[in-house]
């Protein structure tokens, strides 16, 4: 994203500086962007040279209705024998109703062919855009607003199609009949051709100034529509509306709604008028055009340049004929200067590098060592964290063997969550190493690490659905009989079997309907046909009361049997049976050992922990 001389044009805006950079280097960038939007279009060869076959075939039957008009009149309807020719005029009418009937279903056809093709590369677009953002590691959506990433892919890639799908429709239609009548009026009267066209130059100059101020108000709009679907995206789920209930800001979201919402009228009425008072003037220029034929017609007449009604009528008949596809096209090079912004931006995204990828020499999970997770000196700085802010983690070295259940405590923000996240690679390590089953994880390929890793955390996301459709995620084949299973371990079959519809219940957003306790089970039970090798838990109980948290922990001891588990404990009642804990404190661990072990530690950190849980508990 290097921009050179980029001080000096227009003021950045502290919103989406990103893209105003896009807008403002878009200039220079011009054939780049052209080329890769034709690369789009590569796979289409066929069908695009087809549309252009059929094009030059329009073309060439369009030139002749003009002449036939002329000879309509001049032989048919005035001959020189001054008596109408009824069987000549027949025969040309004939001519001409058929070259239209002709040319319309080619217009059909073409028209069929760009539609399909324009949509088709704007979907796959759209697709590989998806596919791209979801090859990102996880900071990046964590430094990212979701609303934002969302605009791109609907308001941008949407604003491209339609632009698009009209654009090689009205590109060839018009160009075809463009080219067309420029050949019919240099036909029937070059004198006249340049009196037509004399005055196209100035419309190109208007033309390209519009389009660049259009351009222009085209990327604010996209900033200020990314804006406005990042509001309602936050204020309108199911969390946002809860905050705002209770925190009584409805109004204070309307508000910010409201003024995000004017400045998006005002752009699209600025964007609507810019190019609305363009074509005005140049509607009344091209109007005006027949009036002064007829006075150079009459001009030539007079200076022995013979010029029939015919050509008269055929020629302003013609000319008139050329104004809309002429505007047309206009049209389309205006709109493709505003689309060019949208397609920056998306280009933009499509060009970011997932910081996380497989090596080429990546390679699965070692059967042999499943369950053994290591740190060897993990050092740990969170990528979007200032540079002088203090590393998460700090020189971090543990050894889990395979089976065991380790736990981490620590007071909050002490870097335990970071853990987990390190294990299955959602984060690089900023030094040392994380080993899982003896190797480091980014020599590993991260479907195989991920394929044996599960995770549990306070947070659990169930998608809209129905039940047995959420347990699926984590193994689409499973049988029913698997999905009872895997919820009898997880102690949720008896309340999924009360549900009328049993495992076809719908889980509202964010799995709403349900309680914060059966919502873990069946996460859990998720997690359980995924038989992952290692279990990760993230405080999954400590969202919950006593009576949940019991019957969760119950199914979580469970799933943990015969896996190395690693439980990021709140509670330190549900770590006292753990193999090992680690005890962290500021990105360290500052002891290990059993719960025995660590309570005997007199002036240990987990012993006053211990202590003050334990008469919280009893007081
Ligand atoms: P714990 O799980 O022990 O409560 P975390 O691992 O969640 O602690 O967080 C450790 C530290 O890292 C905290 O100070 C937190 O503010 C910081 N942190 C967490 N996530 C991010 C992030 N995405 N970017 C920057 N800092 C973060």
């Amino acid at each position: 994203m290097s921009m050179r001389g980029g001080g000096g044009r227009g003021r950045v805006s502290a919103r989406d500086t990103e893209a105003q950079k896009a807008a403002n280097a878009g200039a220079p960038k011009v054939e780049h962007l052209l080329r890769r939007i034709g690369e789009l279009f590569k796979p289409h060869r066929r069908a695009l040279s087809v549309t252009i076959v059929l094009v030059l075939i329009s073309a060439g039957m369009s030139v002749l209705p003009p002449l036939l008009t002329r000879e309509a009149f001049d032989i048919g309807l005035f001959p020189k024998s001054g008596i109408p020719d009824v069987p000549v005029l027949m025969l040309l009418v004939g001519a001409m109703v058929a070259l239209w009937i002709a040319s319309a279903g080619l217009g059909v056809w073409q028209t069929y062919l760009t539609a399909t093709v324009g949509n088709t590369v704007m979907g796959r677009l759209r697709t590989r855009l998806f596919g791209h953002l979801q090859a990102m590691e996880l900071a990046f959506f964590t430094k990212t607003k979701t609303g934002i990433i969302q605009s791109r892919l609907q308001n941008d890639v949407g604003g491209v199609a339609d632009v698009l799908s009209n654009t090689i429709s009205s590109v060839i239609g018009n160009t075809v009949t463009v080219i067309a009548a420029f050949v019919s009026m240099l036909v029937l009267s070059w004198q006249l051709t340049i009196v037509a066209v004399i005055l196209l130059p100035v419309l190109l100059i208007a033309q390209r100034r519009v389009g660049q101020v259009r351009a222009r108000i085209a990327t604010k709009t996209q900033e200020s529509l990314s804006d406005m679907t990042s509001i309602t995206q936050e204020a309108l789920s199911v969390s946002g509306i809860l905050l705002a209930k209770s925190f009584n800001q409805q109004k204070a979201e309307i508000a910010r709604y409201e003024a995000e919402n004017q400045t998006q009228i005002r752009l699209q009425v600025r964007q609507q008028m810019s190019g609305q008072w363009f074509f005005a003037v140049v509607g009344i220029f091209l109007s005006v055009i027949p009036a002064i034929i007829y006075l150079v017609a009459a001009w030539l007449i007079t200076h022995d340049v013979a010029v029939t009604a015919g050509t008269i009528v055929a020629f302003t008949t013609v000319q008139a004929r050329l104004t809309f596809p002429l505007l047309g096209l206009l049209r389309v090079v205006l709109d493709l200067q505003t689309s060019q912004a949208l397609f920056s931006r998306i280009f933009e995204y499509l060009d970011l590098h997932p910081a996380i990828t497989d090596k080429p020499t990546a390679t699965p999970v070692d059967p042999g060592q499943l369950g053994r997770v290591e740190f060897d000196q993990v050092v740990f700085r969170y990528p979007d964290a200032g540079p002088d802010t203090p590393a998460t983690l700090k020189s971090m070295t543990f050894d889990i063997e395979p089976g065991q259940y380790a736990a981490f405590v620590g007071p909050s923000g002490a870097g335990k969550t970071t853990v987990s996240y390190l294990v299955p690679r959602f984060h690089d390590v900023s030094g040392g190493r994380v080993l899982f089953a003896g190797s480091d994880v980014r020599d590993l390929q991260q479907d195989s690490l991920v394929h044996n890793i599960g995770i549990v955390s306070q947070e659990t996301y169930l998608f809209h659905a129905t039940i047995a459709e959420n347990l699926r995620y984590a193994k689409p084949d499973a049988t029913d009989a698997e999905l009872e299973a895997a919820a009898r371990a997880a102690n949720i079959h008896a309340t999924i079997a009360s549900f009328p519809d049993g495992y076809d219940t719908l889980v509202g957003e964010r799995g709403y309907r349900l309680s914060g306790g059966e919502k873990q089970r069946i996460a859990i039970a998720r997690v359980l046909l995924k038989d992952p090798a290692v279990l990760i838990l993230d405080e999954a109980t400590s969202a919950l009361d006593s009576v949940s948290e019991r019957i969760v922990q119950a199914a979580l001891d469970t799933a943990s049997r015969g896996r190395t588990t690693i439980a990021i404990a709140h509670r330190l009642s549900t770590v006292i049976n753990a193999d090992v804990i680690f005890v962290v404190d500021g990105g360290r661990i500052v002891e290990r050992g059993t719960h025995d072990e660590l309570v005997a530690l007199e002036e240990g950190v987990y012993a006053k922990l211990f202590h003050e849980q334990s008469r919280a508990m009893a007081g």
